[in-house]
């Protein structure tokens, strides 16, 4: 007789009473994503911290500026999912496109100047709904 279940842990042999338990539940389907019909192995659907798939659309993202000390700018970006969205990839890549340096702040991303339009277009062209806010 095949073990389905491990023995629970004071030692009963209680699953074997009801072989029926687990007929029709999730853990004996295959399980696959509502979005993609991968299965949740295969699936590289961005997913938020509660494994719900978060896409970039879904992810509105505000761009502003701000000034910091001495007259510097700096370009702020927030509304990106922290888990559903590779920030520090993001960051790169912005870094790049802006030919400036920046950081990531509590969960916002931080491009060294006014690169404002530049970090709007580069979020729609991924997806993203960005909008200028603020001033
Ligand atoms: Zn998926």
């Amino acid at each position: 007789m095949p073990r389905a279940v491990l023995d629970a842990a004071d030692g009963s042999s209680y699953h074997f009473a009801m072989p029926g338990l687990f007929d029709g539940t999730p853990l004996e389907r295959p399980v696959t994503c509502e979005r993609c019909d991968r299965s949740l192995d295969a699936c590289e659907c961005p997913r938020d911290r509660g494994g719900a798939v978060l896409l970039p659309k879904s992810q509105p993202v505000r761009i502003s500026r701000e000034k910091r000390g001495k007259g510097k700018m700096v370009t702020v970006i927030s509304g990106l999912d922290p888990v559903a969205s590779n920030l520090d990839a993001l960051l790169s890549q912005l870094k790049s496109a802006c030919a400036a340096g920046g950081t990531i702040q509590n969960g916002k991303i931080e491009i060294q100047g006014d690169h404002r339009e530049r970090a709007m277009k580069f979020f729609q062209k991924l997806g993203y709904p960005a909008k200028l806010a603020g001033g």
